[in-house]
């Protein structure tokens, strides 16, 4: 089972992403958890390329580092692990490149959805939990923890509610892969939808 967590800046996902994981672990489950970009050693290098602030790659350069970097890791970490039944859940997959490349970026969304299937040869998420936030709450979320602000702050507000929007039309048109969550609810009540929805995909 592949589950994917999606959102925009400072929603949290890497804190429930650790939630579930200890949830799943706890019911003896074979869990694997990445991310992307940079979850192999390749993978670390190319984020270094694409978040570097020294010389930023033009967007579709970017968008072909990304996907240079989903397809290693479908390849060596996401395949691999399905095949032998770990649940593979991941902190960003193929939607942050259509919201950021495609959306954000303006370029084509259905041109990064074709890139992206090539790239992982087709391999779709059991379940999406998209954290929606506003990118003002994220942003300040994210600010506090002192966290490369400088970078996400060199993107307009306007790129920001672009990624939030294209993320949510992504999930309404297809709910029964998706689960939107507010992101300002607490983490609590957040985890325990998560779990909810997940055990109808998980085998006894
Ligand atoms: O999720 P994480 O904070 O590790 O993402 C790092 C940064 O990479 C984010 O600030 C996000 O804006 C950016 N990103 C992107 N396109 C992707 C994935 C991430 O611009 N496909």
């Amino acid at each position: 089972v592949f589950v994917v967590f999606e959102g925009g800046e400072g929603a949290g996902k890497s804190t429930q992403v650790t939630r579930l994981a200890e949830a799943l672990k706890a019911d003896g489950r074979d869990v694997v958890v990445t991310r992307e970009p940079g979850a192999t050693d390749i993978g670390a290098r190319i984020r270094g390329l694409v978040l570097d602030r020294a010389e930023t790659p033009s967007a579709r350069a970017e968008a072909l580092l990304y996907a240079a970097d989903r397809a290693h890791h479908v390849a060596t970490v996401v395949r691999p692990a399905l095949s032998r039944g770990a649940v593979v859940i991941s902190d960003r997959y193929v939607d942050s490149s259509l919201a950021y490349q495609g959306a954000g970026r303006t370029l084509p969304v259905q041109e990064i959805s074709w890139l992206s299937a090539w790239a992982t040869g087709g391999l779709k998420p059991d379940l999406v939990v998209l954290l929606d936030v506003d990118p003002g709450v994220g942003l300040t979320r994210v600010d506090s923890r002192g966290e490369a602000a400088d970078r996400l702050e060199s993107e307009s507000r306007a790129f920001h509610e672009r990624v939030r929007y294209a993320f949510l039309d992504l999930a309404a048109a297809d709910p029964k892969r998706y689960l939107v969550l507010d992101a300002a609810r607490p983490v609590e009540e957040i985890a325990a939808a998560v779990e909810a929805r997940l055990s109808s995909l998980l085998s006894p």
